[in-house]
């Protein structure tokens, strides 16, 4: 995937943005669900703005020394805060966070930190108050903003409220929700567009992907994220699973937990979501979203479940949704979880037969 141009569904935005340059905005926040591209547009946009002579379209030239910098992956006025490395320059490791919930590294490393630390923000005054290498200008991009913790987050409201000169904030949020209000209120925000059907569909198709309308409806609709789903080894772990949860009264919570507990969580909740999303919908509209080739199942499975019930523990897979990035026990965590789903279709089973 090229990181040297924006996608076409970000383009309106992109002349809107560059025209207004220098808007006064201190602090960006994109917004918008995992899997369409924020982080790489968040990228473009700082080698947009620290280029030393971008064209008169608005793009970074790719020629100056700053651009060959941020190539090169060492620009000194760039900084990437990521949960995985306390200080990014701009490396490959960077985009393979923003995929991380987007894109499919199912199997997180062990040890490997899903948050953002208070010790990381602090770092950033050190890159603050050094003189910028040109015209001062610097810029600090933080992906997945809602990665910070309280403390973290509680750090870098300081900063925004006495903003550094010539320093521009760029917070990505796959969930902005979770961020607080007071860094929210700080930012200039902005709704990262999607393309619509046709044109994510003609995307992937120019990816190389082979059923482009069964990976993008499996990847909610995400064009990124629906790449994964091309990737035979997510696709297999994904399926697994859904072979798992849909075995109805074979569900042992207890070992699926054992099984899953060294998943990336929050990838493994959004399966469960889009699961019961799909039950809930083919009970009240005889239709599914995500998982179309599997409607024999859900249709056997809708049959014993009931609406309200369901609807409820979707509810609860929202919070879940919310801690999956910091459990206090994966193992536990995914339990209770799965005891829940399995409770579901139990006692449907035997409300039936009663
Ligand atoms: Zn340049």
């Amino acid at each position: 995937m090229t990181m040297n141009k924006i996608y076409s569904w970000q383009h309106k935005l992109w002349n809107k943005l560059t025209h207004h340059a220098d808007s006064g905005a201190n602090a960006l926040l994109l917004k918008g669900r995992a899997g369409i591209g924020k982080l790489d547009f968040a990228r473009h946009f700082a080698k947009f703005r620290l280029c030393e002579t971008p064209s008169s379209t608005s793009e970074a030239c790719g020629t100056c020394l700053s651009c060959g910098w941020f190539e090169k992956g060492g620009h000194p006025d760039f900084y990437h805060v990521s949960p995985e490395t306390s200080a990014n320059f701009s490396g490959e490791a960077a985009v393979a966070v923003d995929r991380d919930e987007s894109a499919g590294r199912i199997k997180s490393k062990k040890k490997t930190s899903q948050q953002i630390s208070i010790v990381q923000i602090r770092a950033l005054s050190d890159f603050v108050y050094m003189t910028g290498h040109q015209r001062g200008r610097r810029i600090i991009l933080i992906c997945p903003a809602e990665a910070m913790n309280a403390a973290a987050a509680n750090a870098l409201l300081k900063k925004l409220e006495e903003p550094p000169a010539h320093v521009l904030f760029i917070l990505v949020a796959h969930r902005p929700q979770q961020l607080p209000a007071t860094i929210r209120s700080r930012c200039q925000l902005i709704n990262m567009p999607m393309p619509d059907v046709v044109q994510a569909t003609r995307w992937l198709k120019q990816q190389g992907v082979n059923e482009p309308e069964a990976c993008l409806a499996a990847a909610s609709f995400a064009p990124l994220l629906a790449l994964t789903f091309n990737d035979q080894r997510y696709a297999a772990q994904h399926d697994a699973f859904i072979e798992q949860i849909s075995a109805s009264r074979k569900i042992n919570p207890i070992e699926l937990a054992e099984k899953m507990q060294q998943s990336d969580l929050p990838i493994v909740v959004s399966w469960m979501q889009k699961w019961c999303y799909d039950l809930l919908c083919f009970c009240l509209t005889g239709k599914v979203r995500y998982h179309l080739s599997r409607m024999t199942t859900i249709r056997v499975l809708a049959s014993s479940i009931e609406n309200k019930a369901l609807a409820a523990f979707l509810r609860t897979l929202l919070v879940s949704q919310q801690l999956a990035r910091h459990p206090l026990n994966p193992r536990l965590f995914l339990e209770e979880i799965f005891i829940k789903y399995a409770t579901l279709l139990d006692s449907n089973g035997v409300k039936r037969s009663s």
